[in-house]
C-alpha cells in the first residue's frame, strides 16, 4: 500500500536520508524544511501521514503538530514526532499536542515502516469514512460533530494477570475514564463485545498467550475495532513486532510511566470515537439518505436512481417500467379544515395504504408534498392502469381514521400513469407522460385514473 508522506526536519540531510528510505519502499515523499510551511503543505498537498522533527527553530514540532490538529483540513492526518533518543518529556509534550506516534533518533527502519504501515492502514479507513461523510453533508443530512468525541470518559478493558501492575494502571486511569481489570483472557473476550472504548493488554503476561488475546479481538466482528494499547518490553523485540503485525494500534514500555499510559489512552479513545461517529453517522445517513421521514416509504432521491436504472435497462430491451403518479385531491382543504397535524396523518395513512396495495417489487415513494409516485418494473400500461384503479378505489372506499380515532375524513385520489415504450425513453419522458395524464384526471372533475400511452 502506497501513501504520500510530508517529511518536515529543519537538517536537510535528515530529510534526505528519510526520503531515500521512505522512496526505496515506494511511498511517495514531500519535504518541508520548516513549520509555517509544513502547515501550508499539509492544508495544500492532503499528506497520509506527517513525519515531523520536534526540534526545530522557529514554530518547533510540537506547535506544528497543535496546529495541525486544530484544523479540520489537517485533523484526520495522522502526525509521528520524531524526538531525541531519551525523549520522554518530548512524548508527553507530542501526546498533549495530539501527536499519534512517535520515533526516536536514529530512526530504526523496523519501527518506522511498522509505524508508517499501520497508520497508513488506519488513514485509509478514515479517509473512506470522510468521503462518505462529506457526501453525507452534501445533502444535507449529517449534523455536526457532538461533544462525545473527547478523549475522556472512557470505558477502559485492562486485561492483565499481573495485579500489582493491573491497579496501578486502573488507579492513573480513573481519573479520567472507568477502567476495569480482568485477568482472565476468556472473560476478557466477553467483557470485550460490550461497550468498551479501549483494551489494554498486557502481551507479556505469564498465565496467558497475550498476542494470541490481541489476534482474537482483530478477528471477531464485534470486537474488531476496539483499540489496542499493548503493554510490552523494548528488549522483547520479536514479540515487539508481532503485536504490530497483529494490529494492535499502540505500544506501551515497561514499567509504565503514567503520564505516558494517560496520554496514550486519551489519544486512542479520541481516534476511536471519531471512527465511531463517522460510522454511526454513515449508516444513518445512508438511512435518511433515502427514506422520507413523514412516511418511512422511499424518498424521490431514491426513487430517481431506481427509475433511472429500469428505464435504462427497458430501453436496452429489458422488460417495461410503468409509473403511477399520485396526488391527493384537494389535500390543502383537509390542511385547512382539520389541521396540519391530521393533513400528516392522512399522508402517513395513505402511505400505509399505498405500500400494502402494489406488489413487493414495487417501488412507491413519496415524490414530495401530497404527490407519491409507484414504480413498478416488468408492467405493461394496462396492468398498470387496473393496479391504479384499485388504489383509487381503495383510498376513496375507505374514509381515513384521523385525529387519534375519534374522526373520519374522506379523502380521494387522482392518479396519471405512464409505460415505457421504446429506447428514447428516459425517466423525465415516462413522468411527464404520468404529469399529464394526472392534469387531465384533475382537470376532468379528480378521483379518477388517466393513463398516457405514448
Ligand atoms: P388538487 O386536488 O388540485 O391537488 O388540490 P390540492 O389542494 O391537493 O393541491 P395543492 O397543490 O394546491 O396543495 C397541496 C397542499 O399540500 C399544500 C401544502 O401545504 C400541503 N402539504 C404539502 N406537504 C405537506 C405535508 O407534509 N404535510 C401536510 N399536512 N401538508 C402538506
Ligand atoms: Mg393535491
Ligand atoms: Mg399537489
Amino acid at each position: 500500500m502506497s501513501a504520500r508522506i510530508l517529511v518536515v526536519d529543519d537538517i536537510e540531510a535528515n530529510v534526505r536520508l528519510l526520503e531515500a528510505k521512505l522512496s526505496a519502499e515506494y511511498y511517495e515523499v514531500l519535504t518541508a524544511y520548516d513549520g509555517p510551511t509544513a502547515l501550508a503543505m499539509a492544508a495544500a498537498e492532503q499528506p497520509d501521514i506527517v513525519l515531523l522533527d520536534v526540534m526545530m527553530p522557529g514554530m518547533d514540532g510540537f506547535q506544528v503538530c497543535r496546529r495541525l490538529k486544530d484544523d479540520p483540513e489537517t485533523r484526520h492526518v495522522p502526525v509521528v514526532l520524531v524526538t531525541a533518543l531519551d525523549g520522554r518529556a518530548d512524548r508527553i509534550a507530542g501526546l498533549e499536542a495530539g501527536a499519534d506516534e512517535f520515533l526516536t533518533k536514529p530512526i530504526d527502519d523496523v519501527m518506522l515502516f511498522a509505524r508508517v504501515r499501520s497508520l497508513t492502514r488506519l488513514k485509509t479507513v478514515i479517509d473512506e469514512l470522510r468521503v462518505r461523510e462529506a457526501s453525507g453533508r452534501r445533502i444535507g443530512v449529517i449534523a455536526g460533530a457532538g461533544s462525545r468525541l473527547g478523549g475522556t470518559g472512557g470505558r477502559v478493558l485492562i486485561v492483565d494477570d499481573h495485579e500489582r501492575q493491573a491497579q496501578r494502571i486502573s488507579a492513573e486511569l480513573s481519573i479520567e475514564h472507568r477502567p476495569v481489570i480482568e485477568s482472565e483472557p476468556e472473560k476478557a473476550l466477553l467483557t470485550a463485545r460490550g461497550p468498551v472504548d479501549l483494551v489494554i493488554v498486557n502481551v507479556t503476561a505469564r498465565s496467558f498467550d497475550g498476542l494470541r488475546f490481541c489476534a482474537q479481538l482483530r478477528s471477531d466482528e464485534a470486537t474488531r475495532h476496539l483499540p489496542i494499547l499493548a503493554i510490552v518490553d523494548f528488549d522483547e523485540r520479536p514479540r515487539l513486532m508481532k503485536a504490530l503485525d497483529i494490529g494492535v494500534n499502540d505500544l506501551l514500555s515497561k514499567p509504565i510511566d503514567p503520564q505516558e499510559l494517560s496520554a496514550r489512552a486519551r489519544t486512542q479513545i479520541r481516534r476511536k470515537r471519531y471512527t465511531d461517529y463517522l460510522r454511526d453517522n454513515l449508516d444513518h445517513s445512508l438511512e435518511l439518505a433515502v427514506t422520507d421521514q413523514l412516511t418511512g416509504l422511499h424518498n424521490r432521491r431514491y426513487m430517481s436512481g431506481q427509475l433511472e436504472a429500469l428505464v435504462k435497462r427497458a430501453a436496452h430491451g429489458g422488460e417495461p417500467v410503468a409509473t403511477l403518479l399520485i396526488d391527493i385531491d384537494h389535500f390543502k382543504k383537509i390542511n385547512d379544515g382539520y389541521g396540519h397535524d391530521v393533513g400528516d396523518e392522512v399522508l402517513r395513512e395513505f402511505a400505509v395504504r399505498l405500500a400494502s396495495n402494489v406488489r413487493a417489487v414495487d417501488l412507491p415513494c413519496r415524490y414530495g408534498g401530497e404527490e407519491f409516485v409507484v414504480v413498478m418494473p416488468g408492467t405493461r400500461i394496462e396492468d398498470a392502469e387496473r393496479i391504479a384503479e384499485r388504489i383509487r378505489l381503495h383510498v376513496a372506499g375507505s374514509p381515513f381514521r384521523v385525529a387519534h380515532g375519534t374522526e373520519l375524513l374522506t379523502a380521494t385520489i387522482s392518479i396519471g400513469v405512464a409505460a415505457t415504450i421504446g429506447p428514447e425513453d428516459t425517466p423525465d419522458t415516462l413522468l411527464k407522460r404520468a404529469d399529464e395524464g394526472l392534469y387531465e384526471a384533475k382537470s376532468s372533475g379528480r378521483n379518477r385514473v388517466i393513463s398516457r400511452a405514448a
